[in-house]
Protein backbone atom coordinates (compact mmCIF):
# COMPACT_ATOMS: atom_id res chain seq x y z
CA UNK A 1 0.00 0.00 0.00
CA UNK A 2 1.87 3.51 -0.77
CA UNK A 3 0.98 5.88 2.01
CA UNK A 4 0.74 9.88 0.75
CA UNK A 5 1.99 11.65 3.14
CA UNK A 6 -0.03 14.86 2.93
CA UNK A 7 2.27 18.24 2.30
CA UNK A 8 -0.11 21.01 3.00
CA UNK A 9 0.63 24.26 0.95
CA UNK A 10 1.64 27.38 2.98
CA UNK A 11 -0.27 30.52 4.59
CA UNK A 12 -0.36 34.02 3.13
CA UNK A 13 -1.62 36.49 5.61
CA UNK A 14 -5.36 38.05 4.38
CA UNK A 15 -5.77 41.88 4.11
CA UNK A 16 -8.52 41.60 6.63
CA UNK A 17 -8.09 41.70 10.50
CA UNK A 18 -11.45 39.59 11.01
CA UNK A 19 -14.04 38.02 8.14
CA UNK A 20 -16.54 40.43 7.00
CA UNK A 21 -19.39 37.21 9.15
CA UNK A 22 -18.69 34.85 10.92
CA UNK A 23 -20.74 31.85 10.85
CA UNK A 24 -20.85 29.57 13.52
CA UNK A 25 -22.86 26.15 12.90
CA UNK A 26 -24.22 24.26 15.74
CA UNK A 27 -26.03 20.59 15.22
CA UNK A 28 -27.95 19.75 17.96
CA UNK A 29 -29.66 17.02 19.37
CA UNK A 30 -31.71 17.12 22.37
CA UNK A 31 -29.73 20.22 23.81
CA UNK A 32 -32.15 22.04 25.27
CA UNK A 33 -30.47 22.35 28.63
CA UNK A 34 -27.47 24.22 26.98
CA UNK A 35 -28.75 25.72 23.85
CA UNK A 36 -29.69 29.53 26.13
CA UNK A 37 -26.16 29.31 27.74
CA UNK A 38 -24.43 28.03 24.59
CA UNK A 39 -25.93 31.56 22.72
CA UNK A 40 -24.73 33.46 25.66
CA UNK A 41 -21.18 32.28 25.56
CA UNK A 42 -21.11 32.96 21.79
CA UNK A 43 -22.35 35.75 22.07
CA UNK A 44 -19.81 37.13 24.70
CA UNK A 45 -16.93 35.93 22.87
CA UNK A 46 -17.84 37.32 19.97
CA UNK A 47 -18.56 40.69 21.63
CA UNK A 48 -15.43 40.54 23.10
CA UNK A 49 -13.47 40.83 19.51
CA UNK A 50 -16.13 42.73 17.63
CA UNK A 51 -16.78 40.11 15.43
CA UNK A 52 -19.87 40.33 13.46
CA UNK A 53 -21.23 36.59 13.31
CA UNK A 54 -24.48 34.49 13.19
CA UNK A 55 -24.90 31.46 14.49
CA UNK A 56 -26.51 28.56 12.26
CA UNK A 57 -28.63 25.85 14.41
CA UNK A 58 -29.10 22.40 12.94
CA UNK A 59 -31.96 21.22 14.92
CA UNK A 60 -31.24 17.23 13.99
CA UNK A 61 -34.82 15.52 14.31
CA UNK A 62 -34.81 16.45 18.04
CA UNK A 63 -37.45 15.43 20.95
CA UNK A 64 -37.53 17.63 23.13
CA UNK A 65 -37.85 21.21 22.87
CA UNK A 66 -34.80 21.89 20.93
CA UNK A 67 -36.74 23.61 18.30
CA UNK A 68 -39.26 25.57 20.26
CA UNK A 69 -35.93 26.66 22.55
CA UNK A 70 -34.41 27.74 19.00
CA UNK A 71 -36.86 29.86 17.73
CA UNK A 72 -37.50 31.38 20.36
CA UNK A 73 -33.97 32.86 20.93
CA UNK A 74 -34.18 33.50 17.17
CA UNK A 75 -36.95 35.98 17.70
CA UNK A 76 -35.24 37.76 20.20
CA UNK A 77 -31.55 37.62 18.80
CA UNK A 78 -31.97 38.45 15.10
CA UNK A 79 -28.18 36.62 14.39
CA UNK A 80 -29.92 33.14 14.83
CA UNK A 81 -30.79 31.04 11.62
CA UNK A 82 -32.04 27.97 12.08
CA UNK A 83 -32.62 25.14 9.94
CA UNK A 84 -35.06 22.12 11.41
CA UNK A 85 -34.19 18.70 9.71
CA UNK A 86 -37.43 16.11 9.17
CA UNK A 87 -35.87 13.61 11.69
CA UNK A 88 -32.48 13.19 13.26
CA UNK A 89 -29.99 12.35 10.01
CA UNK A 90 -26.98 11.88 12.93
CA UNK A 91 -24.42 14.77 13.17
CA UNK A 92 -22.22 14.41 10.01
CA UNK A 93 -25.40 15.26 7.75
CA UNK A 94 -27.32 17.75 10.22
CA UNK A 95 -23.47 19.64 10.60
CA UNK A 96 -23.33 19.58 6.90
CA UNK A 97 -26.71 21.07 6.74
CA UNK A 98 -25.39 23.67 8.87
CA UNK A 99 -22.51 24.41 6.17
CA UNK A 100 -25.18 24.55 2.96
CA UNK A 101 -26.98 27.47 5.33
CA UNK A 102 -23.84 29.53 6.54
CA UNK A 103 -23.17 32.92 4.84
CA UNK A 104 -20.31 33.55 6.41
CA UNK A 105 -17.12 34.47 5.12
CA UNK A 106 -16.01 31.84 7.67
CA UNK A 107 -17.51 28.99 9.21
CA UNK A 108 -16.69 27.58 13.06
CA UNK A 109 -18.45 24.22 13.41
CA UNK A 110 -18.96 23.85 17.16
CA UNK A 111 -20.93 21.54 19.76
CA UNK A 112 -23.96 22.69 21.73
CA UNK A 113 -23.11 21.06 24.74
CA UNK A 114 -20.02 23.86 25.38
CA UNK A 115 -17.62 21.21 25.34
CA UNK A 116 -16.07 23.78 22.79
CA UNK A 117 -15.35 26.68 23.93
CA UNK A 118 -16.20 29.70 22.06
CA UNK A 119 -13.48 31.72 23.71
CA UNK A 120 -11.02 29.97 21.45
CA UNK A 121 -12.90 31.55 18.29
CA UNK A 122 -10.71 34.59 18.53
CA UNK A 123 -7.75 32.74 18.46
CA UNK A 124 -9.02 30.65 14.93
CA UNK A 125 -10.10 33.80 13.54
CA UNK A 126 -6.01 34.71 14.27
CA UNK A 127 -5.01 31.95 12.51
CA UNK A 128 -7.48 33.04 9.52
CA UNK A 129 -5.71 35.98 9.26
CA UNK A 130 -2.54 34.34 9.03
CA UNK A 131 -3.99 33.06 5.75
CA UNK A 132 -4.77 29.28 7.16
CA UNK A 133 -8.05 28.33 5.69
CA UNK A 134 -8.62 25.54 8.19
CA UNK A 135 -7.98 26.22 11.85
CA UNK A 136 -8.57 23.16 13.71
CA UNK A 137 -8.77 22.57 17.29
CA UNK A 138 -6.94 19.79 18.99
CA UNK A 139 -8.15 18.48 22.71
CA UNK A 140 -5.01 18.79 25.16
CA UNK A 141 -6.31 16.36 27.13
CA UNK A 142 -9.50 13.73 27.19
CA UNK A 143 -10.60 15.20 30.53
CA UNK A 144 -14.18 13.67 30.05
CA UNK A 145 -13.13 10.37 29.22
CA UNK A 146 -12.29 6.74 30.77
CA UNK A 147 -9.74 5.15 30.20
CA UNK A 148 -11.55 2.51 27.88
CA UNK A 149 -12.50 5.22 25.60
CA UNK A 150 -8.66 6.90 25.60
CA UNK A 151 -7.73 3.48 24.74
CA UNK A 152 -9.99 2.86 22.22
CA UNK A 153 -9.77 6.02 20.46
CA UNK A 154 -5.89 5.41 20.60
CA UNK A 155 -6.20 2.48 18.67
CA UNK A 156 -8.87 3.89 15.81
CA UNK A 157 -6.36 6.74 15.11
CA UNK A 158 -3.16 4.62 14.97
CA UNK A 159 -5.13 2.30 12.59
CA UNK A 160 -6.27 4.83 10.56
CA UNK A 161 -2.90 6.63 10.19
CA UNK A 162 -1.99 3.15 9.16
CA UNK A 163 -4.20 2.56 6.48
CA UNK A 164 -5.97 5.54 5.42
CA UNK A 165 -5.27 7.39 2.26
CA UNK A 166 -4.86 10.75 3.88
CA UNK A 167 -3.92 11.81 7.39
CA UNK A 168 -6.73 12.54 10.27
CA UNK A 169 -5.35 14.17 12.74
CA UNK A 170 -5.46 12.73 16.31
CA UNK A 171 -7.89 13.87 19.02
CA UNK A 172 -9.39 16.57 16.81
CA UNK A 173 -12.94 16.53 16.44
CA UNK A 174 -15.38 18.37 14.55
CA UNK A 175 -14.43 21.92 16.11
CA UNK A 176 -12.67 24.02 13.83
CA UNK A 177 -13.12 27.66 11.63
CA UNK A 178 -12.98 27.11 7.48
CA UNK A 179 -12.61 29.85 4.94
CA UNK A 180 -15.23 30.04 2.41
CA UNK A 181 -12.89 27.98 0.46
CA UNK A 182 -12.60 25.12 2.56
CA UNK A 183 -16.58 25.16 3.12
CA UNK A 184 -17.11 25.11 -0.38
CA UNK A 185 -15.39 22.56 -1.12
CA UNK A 186 -16.52 20.42 1.83
CA UNK A 187 -20.07 21.42 0.30
CA UNK A 188 -19.45 20.07 -2.83
CA UNK A 189 -19.10 16.66 -1.09
CA UNK A 190 -22.13 15.02 -1.58
CA UNK A 191 -21.54 11.21 -0.01
CA UNK A 192 -23.81 10.08 2.17
CA UNK A 193 -21.43 7.96 3.77
CA UNK A 194 -19.83 10.70 5.56
CA UNK A 195 -17.21 10.06 7.60
CA UNK A 196 -16.17 14.55 8.65
CA UNK A 197 -12.55 13.73 10.10
CA UNK A 198 -11.71 12.55 6.88
CA UNK A 199 -13.60 14.81 4.73
CA UNK A 200 -12.40 17.79 6.55
CA UNK A 201 -8.89 15.79 6.09
CA UNK A 202 -8.95 15.07 2.05
CA UNK A 203 -10.16 18.74 0.87
CA UNK A 204 -6.13 19.67 1.76
CA UNK A 205 -5.62 23.75 2.36
CA UNK A 206 -3.38 25.64 4.34
CA UNK A 207 -4.58 24.22 7.57
CA UNK A 208 -3.48 25.09 11.21
CA UNK A 209 -3.64 23.32 14.55
CA UNK A 210 -4.75 25.28 17.92
CA UNK A 211 -4.78 23.22 21.17
CA UNK A 212 -7.56 23.39 23.65
CA UNK A 213 -9.05 22.32 26.82
CA UNK A 214 -12.23 20.22 26.24
CA UNK A 215 -14.65 20.73 29.13
CA UNK A 216 -17.00 18.17 29.86
CA UNK A 217 -20.88 18.06 28.97
CA UNK A 218 -22.14 20.97 30.71
CA UNK A 219 -25.56 19.34 30.55
CA UNK A 220 -27.39 16.22 29.36
CA UNK A 221 -25.60 13.41 27.96
CA UNK A 222 -23.54 12.09 24.90
CA UNK A 223 -24.80 10.43 22.05
CA UNK A 224 -22.03 8.38 21.31
CA UNK A 225 -22.33 4.97 22.85
CA UNK A 226 -20.15 2.28 21.75
CA UNK A 227 -21.91 0.63 19.41
CA UNK A 228 -22.30 3.99 17.46
CA UNK A 229 -18.61 4.64 17.83
CA UNK A 230 -18.17 1.09 16.37
CA UNK A 231 -19.85 1.89 13.36
CA UNK A 232 -18.10 5.66 13.40
CA UNK A 233 -14.91 3.40 13.33
CA UNK A 234 -15.93 1.11 10.22
CA UNK A 235 -17.79 4.52 8.55
CA UNK A 236 -13.89 5.60 8.69
CA UNK A 237 -12.22 3.46 7.56
CA UNK A 238 -14.42 2.21 4.70
CA UNK A 239 -14.72 5.55 3.49
CA UNK A 240 -11.38 7.01 3.33
CA UNK A 241 -9.40 3.55 1.63
CA UNK A 242 -9.65 0.13 0.09
CA UNK A 243 -6.92 -1.81 2.32
CA UNK A 244 -9.48 -4.03 3.41
CA UNK A 245 -10.52 -5.34 0.26
CA UNK A 246 -6.58 -5.81 -0.52
CA UNK A 247 -5.95 -6.81 2.96
CA UNK A 248 -9.20 -9.84 2.33
CA UNK A 249 -7.17 -10.48 -0.98
CA UNK A 250 -3.91 -11.46 0.43
CA UNK A 251 -5.82 -13.02 3.31
CA UNK A 252 -7.31 -15.11 0.45
CA UNK A 253 -4.05 -15.62 -1.17
CA UNK A 254 -1.95 -16.78 2.42
CA UNK A 255 -5.06 -19.71 3.13
CA UNK A 256 -4.87 -21.27 -0.47
CA UNK A 257 -1.65 -21.45 -0.33
CA UNK A 258 -1.76 -23.02 2.87
CA UNK A 259 -4.36 -25.64 2.14
CA UNK A 260 -2.05 -26.18 -0.84
CA UNK A 261 1.16 -26.98 0.91
CA UNK A 262 -1.74 -29.10 3.40
CA UNK A 263 -2.91 -30.62 0.57
CA UNK A 264 0.14 -31.71 -1.12
CA UNK A 265 1.39 -32.57 2.24
CA UNK A 266 -2.07 -35.38 3.36
CA UNK A 267 -1.16 -36.42 -0.11
CA UNK A 268 1.89 -37.64 -0.08
CA UNK A 269 1.58 -38.65 3.41
CA UNK A 270 -1.47 -40.76 2.22
CA UNK A 271 0.84 -42.35 -0.56
CA UNK A 272 3.23 -43.12 1.63
CA UNK A 273 1.84 -44.28 4.61
CA UNK A 274 -1.51 -45.16 3.73
CA UNK A 275 -3.93 -43.96 6.07
CA UNK A 276 -4.90 -46.29 8.41
CA UNK A 277 -7.13 -42.85 10.66
CA UNK A 278 -10.17 -41.94 8.73
CA UNK A 279 -8.38 -38.03 9.27
CA UNK A 280 -11.96 -37.01 10.41
CA UNK A 281 -10.46 -33.81 13.04
CA UNK A 282 -7.90 -32.53 10.35
CA UNK A 283 -11.37 -32.23 7.45
CA UNK A 284 -13.51 -30.43 10.02
CA UNK A 285 -10.35 -28.25 11.13
CA UNK A 286 -9.81 -26.95 7.47
CA UNK A 287 -13.25 -26.96 6.54
CA UNK A 288 -14.68 -24.71 9.78
CA UNK A 289 -11.23 -22.53 8.79
CA UNK A 290 -11.75 -22.12 4.86
CA UNK A 291 -15.80 -21.09 6.10
CA UNK A 292 -14.81 -19.11 8.31
CA UNK A 293 -12.57 -17.14 6.33
CA UNK A 294 -14.34 -16.71 2.99
CA UNK A 295 -17.40 -15.06 5.40
CA UNK A 296 -15.09 -12.99 6.99
CA UNK A 297 -13.76 -12.00 3.41
CA UNK A 298 -17.63 -11.59 2.13
CA UNK A 299 -18.47 -9.55 4.86
CA UNK A 300 -15.36 -7.11 4.35
CA UNK A 301 -16.48 -7.25 0.44
CA UNK A 302 -20.01 -6.61 2.00
CA UNK A 303 -19.62 -3.70 3.70
CA UNK A 304 -18.24 -1.65 0.67
CA UNK A 305 -20.48 -3.29 -1.69
CA UNK A 306 -23.42 -2.10 0.81
CA UNK A 307 -22.09 1.28 0.82
CA UNK A 308 -22.01 1.52 -3.17
CA UNK A 309 -25.45 0.31 -3.18
CA UNK A 310 -26.57 3.42 -0.94
CA UNK A 311 -24.38 6.01 -2.66
CA UNK A 312 -25.80 5.00 -5.91
CA UNK A 313 -29.03 5.77 -5.03
CA UNK A 314 -28.42 9.73 -5.16
CA UNK A 315 -30.77 11.06 -2.75
CA UNK A 316 -30.61 13.85 -1.49
CA UNK A 317 -28.16 14.19 2.07
CA UNK A 318 -31.19 15.47 3.95
CA UNK A 319 -34.69 17.22 4.24
CA UNK A 320 -35.57 20.26 5.60
CA UNK A 321 -39.23 20.67 7.08
CA UNK A 322 -38.32 24.48 7.54
CA UNK A 323 -35.08 26.90 6.93
CA UNK A 324 -35.29 30.16 8.58
CA UNK A 325 -32.08 32.54 7.84
CA UNK A 326 -30.78 34.99 9.76
CA UNK A 327 -30.83 38.24 9.26
CA UNK A 328 -27.53 39.21 8.71
CA UNK A 329 -25.39 39.09 5.67
CA UNK A 330 -26.19 38.57 2.28
CA UNK A 331 -29.82 36.37 1.77
CA UNK A 332 -29.26 32.28 0.51
CA UNK A 333 -32.77 31.39 1.94
CA UNK A 334 -32.90 27.78 0.43
CA UNK A 335 -30.27 25.33 1.72
CA UNK A 336 -28.90 23.68 -1.09
CA UNK A 337 -29.25 20.77 -2.30
CA UNK A 338 -27.33 17.83 -3.27
CA UNK A 339 -26.10 17.51 -6.91
N1 LIG B 1 -25.54 15.71 17.59
C1 LIG B 1 -26.39 15.83 16.48
N2 LIG B 1 -27.02 14.69 16.01
C2 LIG B 1 -26.85 13.46 16.59
C3 LIG B 1 -25.95 13.36 17.69
C4 LIG B 1 -25.32 14.50 18.16
O1 LIG B 1 -26.58 16.90 15.94
O2 LIG B 1 -27.44 12.50 16.11
C5 LIG B 1 -24.88 16.94 18.10
C6 LIG B 1 -25.08 17.18 19.61
O3 LIG B 1 -26.28 17.86 19.87
C7 LIG B 1 -23.86 18.01 19.95
C8 LIG B 1 -22.80 17.45 19.00
O4 LIG B 1 -23.49 16.80 17.94
O5 LIG B 1 -24.04 19.38 19.67
C9 LIG B 1 -21.86 16.50 19.70
O6 LIG B 1 -22.61 15.45 20.29
P1 LIG B 1 -22.18 14.80 21.67
O7 LIG B 1 -21.88 15.86 22.68
O8 LIG B 1 -23.24 13.81 22.01
O9 LIG B 1 -20.85 14.03 21.27
P2 LIG B 1 -19.46 14.02 22.07
O10 LIG B 1 -19.17 15.41 22.52
O11 LIG B 1 -19.68 13.09 23.21
O12 LIG B 1 -18.48 13.51 21.06
MG1 LIG C 1 -20.28 16.58 23.56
Amino acid sequence: MSKRKTTLPAATPRAEARPKLLSVVCPAYNESENLATFVASVEAAMRAIAQPYEIVFVNDGSSDSTLELMMRLRKTHGRIAIVDLSRNFGKEIATTAGLDLAKGDAVVVIDADLQDPPEVIAEMIAGWREGYDVVYARRRERNGDGPVKRLTATLFYKLIHRVGAVDVPENVGDFRLMSRKAVDAVCSMREHHRFMKGIFAWIGFPSKEILYDRAPRAAGTTKWNYWRLWNLSIEGITSSTLAPLKVSTYFGFATALTAFLAGAFFILKTLFFGDPVPGFPTLVVIVLFLGGIQLMVLGVIGEYLGRVFNETKQRPLYFATEVYPSDIGADRTSVRQAV
